[in-house]
């Protein structure tokens, strides 16, 4: 029987319950597939603070490295917001990426038919929407050099930030955006702005260069500015988009929105090999609804769907989970922040069972 680690981090807020769920979907999916996930569970985040006093010990840490992949939950709340920021419940996730190598951030934006209501934007230009934001995690204006605000003579203050990518760096994201495409529609557009920033000239050159190597997926390249634009203009021409780091944060959270519902949205973090990977909601720990049972788990439930697909090849697993999900929301299951009147209120837990049951 085939045999898969799994790091396991629930972290705080509504983590535990979410990840309850997920776990659940997991394990049947295993047990289905005739593949073993072995689970271990540890704290992360504000939960790992009041235990041992920092967000992240070197016992979990150890643990996510030597795992096949991470599932994590959230982190944060309000209990740990008075912290200094270097011991604060997100510094973990910062330690994870940085000591897991991960520089791919995949983000995918799916409609699903019966929520088409939840996006701000009219039903005829979001119908069909299913599109994948690459962003590069670990380069580009966010960590670039020279960087700092330094005071003039004149008493005036200059702040600066660089945008750096190394041919390197832009390789192995590019080679994560070709590979991607390759497992869905095929099309990948690379997002720079060519026309002003040499960095994002380099970019394109090297994107364009491996390129070659994936003649079955067609490439094409957009300014940042135009894809901003065409994402609400028309976001269905969209298959993968790959871009820097700050660009892929902006487009990221605006094909998010897309579809109007954070509960809905799992991401992955890849790194250079494939035993590290880190899979999660794109929301965070959501205080204000901890603890009463009324989470929507569906990204955390999508996010172990991705894990399937990109860490362990189970694009059969993967497809199933997606279309167990779509097939609950059309009976009309809907955990409270996609309730509308008509529809079937579940809780966390019954959100859970019901995906677990079309499986
Ligand atoms: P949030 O995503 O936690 O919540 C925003 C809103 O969306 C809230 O009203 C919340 O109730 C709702 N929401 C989020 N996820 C939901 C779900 N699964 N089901 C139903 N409703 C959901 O963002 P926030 O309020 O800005 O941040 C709360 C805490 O989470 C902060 O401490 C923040 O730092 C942290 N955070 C963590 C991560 C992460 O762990 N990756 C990401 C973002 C924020």
């Amino acid at each position: 029987m085939k045999r898969y680690s799994v790091a396991v981090l629930p972290g705080d807020g509504i983590g535990p319950e979410i990840m309850h769920e997920a776990m659940k979907v997991l394990k049947a999916v295993g047990k289905k597939a005739g593949v073993e996930f072995a689970a271990t569970e540890a704290l992360v985040g504000g939960s790992s603070i009041d235990a041992h006093g920092v967000p992240l010990t070197d016992e979990v840490l150890k643990l996510t490295l030597s795992s096949d992949a991470v599932m994590l939950g959230a982190v944060g709340g309000t209990k740990w917001e008075g912290l200094d920021y270097s011991i604060r419940p997100e510094r973990a996730l910062l330690a994870l990426r940085k000591e897991l190598g991960l520089f791919a951030n995949v983000r995918p934006a799916r409609i699903y038919k019966d929520l088409i209501d939840a996006s701000t934007l009219k039903p005829e230009v979001i119908d069909g929407v299913d599109l994948v934001v690459i962003r590069e995690l670990t380069g580009g204006l966010y960590f670039g050099t020279p960087k700092g605000v330094e005071k003039l003579p004149d008493g005036t203050e200059r702040g600066v930030n660089t945008m750096v990518y190394t041919t390197p760096e832009i390789e192995r994201i590019a080679k994560v955006g070709f590979e991607v495409a390759r497992k869905r529609r095929k099309k990948l557009c690379s997002v720079d702005k060519a026309n002003v920033l040499e960095t994002t000239e380099l970019w394109r050159k090297v994107v364009i260069k491996i390129g070659q190597d994936y003649p079955d997926v067609e490439l094409s390249h957009m300014y940042v500015d135009n894809c901003a634009m065409q994402l609400v203009r028309n976001p269905k021409q969209f298959d993968v988009i790959v871009t820097e780091n700050t660009f892929g944060d902006i487009l990221s959270d605006e094909a998010s929105m897309l579809t109007g519902s954070i509960g809905m949205l799992p991401s992955a973090s890849l790194g250079a090999t494939k035993n590290r990977a880190m899979y999660e909601p794109i929301h965070g720990s959501a205080p204000d609804i901890a603890g009463k049972g009324i989470a929507n788990p569906i990204a955390t439930i999508l996010s172990v769907a991705m894990m399937l697909k990109y860490s362990f090849d189970m694009e059969d697993a993967s497809v199933a989970i997606e279309a167990a999900v779509e097939k609950v929301l059309n009976k009309g299951y809907r955990t409270a922040d996609i309730y509308q009147p008509g529809t079937k209120k579940a809780s966390c837990s019954e959100m859970g069972e019901a995906v677990l049951k079309e499986l």
